[in-house]
């Protein structure tokens, strides 16, 4: 793992975490690795016995890109082969991108980048386990549970440092990391700027089982009356999110399976047989979301807090996971947590500029109608054309601009 000496500033230096999920545990591993003293605030019970996890745990499927699965082996100090059992990973051999009415489509196959996979489908709730537990084997870390935290400014020597506060307790920390989720309200109580746009769809996420296997593939299916995504999970199981345009039919698919197998099947066709079950898991808004600014003084934005996308091109994770891997870099090689936040904001601007207009510009194409012809020539221009592949890969799999070095094999 990439790694040089602990800097001295970090084991003084205590950073506040706000928030529980995916974002905050995360971030609070790779920044008790730095050596900074950290306080997590999660609400949620933690919850890392070594039972087996629940079919409905289990159910909440994320897609990892090959570049966030190389960070979190490097930052877990954990095999492939581990990282993949634990998190019951189906990996993603080829991608496939088509719109309905249109013959040309977009297939993408790893081995044709010199890849083994594009990426990983894991269980999030897994995943989630994993670094709750790994978090809690840490010596350098506290996690506050139960109750939810606020936190003011106050001035230490000059600079910007923060009490917390609980129902229960308040805590100094000399920086704070706001990973409290999409209606952060920390976010807002700090004062940091947000641009909203809500888009006039529903999701629908869950999970189907189909008759023939999944053979490694995903879709991305693009309908006039909206897109389809499905990552393959295990043998015949695909997890999906479904777009409708509608907030009365998406509560009516959410309760009837049968309806919910007929629009799924009339989107995608017949391309792996039958869907045999469909079983719909959560129903919800969608919405563009993203804070102008990701540093405030000895602050940071993390996660939904930060960037809130439409799931369709699994991009939102994948993006946190590589801030991490910067920040943490940056970290290690500043003299001050405010200078590897100065750091940060000036080069990951620039990835989360393009990430948003990658999923963004993805869903406005497949929106307008007249281009619906120009959309079937650029289907088969993109299948023959090796730079337009390569270019979709490379923004897909957020691999656009220099890579952390935690993502490195060393
Ligand atoms: C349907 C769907 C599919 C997706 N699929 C993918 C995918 O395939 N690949 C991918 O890369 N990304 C995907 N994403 C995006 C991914 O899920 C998010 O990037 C990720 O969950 C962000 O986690 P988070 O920790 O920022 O937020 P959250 O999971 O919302 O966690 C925020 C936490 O903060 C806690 N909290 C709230 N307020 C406070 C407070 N005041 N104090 C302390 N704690 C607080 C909450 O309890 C919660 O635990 C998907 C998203 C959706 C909706």
């Amino acid at each position: 793992m990439y790694q040089t000496n602990k800097p001295a500033y970090a084991q003084n230096s205590v950073i506040g975490i706000a928030g529980g999920g995916l974002a905050g545990y995360a971030m609070a591993v790779a920044l008790c690795k730095v050596g900074f003293q950290v306080t997590l605030f999660a609400p949620d019970h933690l919850h890392f016995s070594d039972s087996p996890l629940s079919p409905e745990q289990n159910n909440r499927p994320l897609a990892l890109s090959k570049t966030s699965i190389d960070i979190f082996t490097s930052l877990l100090d954990i095999s492939y082969t581990d990282f993949s059992r634990i998190l019951q990973a189906t990996p993603m051999t080829e991608i496939h991108v088509s719109e309905k009415g249109h013959v040309n489509r977009l297939l993408l196959r790893a081995e044709k980048y010199d890849m083994d996979f594009f990426g990983a489908v894991v269980s999030s709730s897994a995943l989630q386990h994993l670094l709750q537990k790994t978090a809690a084997q840490l010596s350098n870390i506290t996690i506050i549970t139960d109750s939810v935290c606020n936190a003011t400014p106050t001035n230490r020597n000059g600079g910007t440092a923060y009490s917390i506060t609980t129902s229960n307790n308040s805590y100094q920390t000399d920086g704070l990391i706001i990973a409290d989720g999409a209606q952060s309200q920390l976010r807002h109580n700090l004062g940091f700027e947000v641009y909203t746009q809500p888009y006039k769809d529903h999701a629908i996420t869950g999970i189907i089982t189909t008759t023939q296997p999944t053979t490694g593939r995903a879709y991305e299916r693009f309908t006039k009356a909206g897109p389809l995504a499905l990552l393959p999970c295990g043998s015949h199981q695909y997890a999906f999110v479904l777009t409708i345009d509608s907030a009365t039919l998406a509560q009516k698919l959410d309760t009837n399976p049968n309806e919910l197998i007929a629009v799924l099947q009339n989107r995608i066709g017949d391309r792996f047989g039958e869907i045999s079950t469909a079983e719909s898991h959560a129903i919800f808004p969608l919405s563009f979301q993203y804070a102008k600014e990701l540093v405030g003084r000895n602050s940071l934005l993390l996660g939904n807090a930060a960037l809130n996308m439409h799931p369709i091109a699994g991009q939102g994770y994948n993006l946190v996971v590589k801030d991490i891997a910067w920040l943490y870099e940056y970290c290690l090689e500043s003299d001050s947590f405010e200078l590897a936040l100065q750091t940060y904001q000036i080069h990951r601007t620039e990835d989360h500029k393009l990430t948003r207009a990658f999923t963004h510009t993805l869903i406005n194409i497949f929106a307008v109608d007249w281009l619906w012809a120009t959309r079937g020539i650029g289907f088969g221009l993109a299948n023959w054309s090796p730079t337009l592949q390569k270019a979709f890969v490379s923004l897909g799999g957020g691999r656009q601009l220099k890579q952390p070095k935690l993502s490195f094999k060393t």
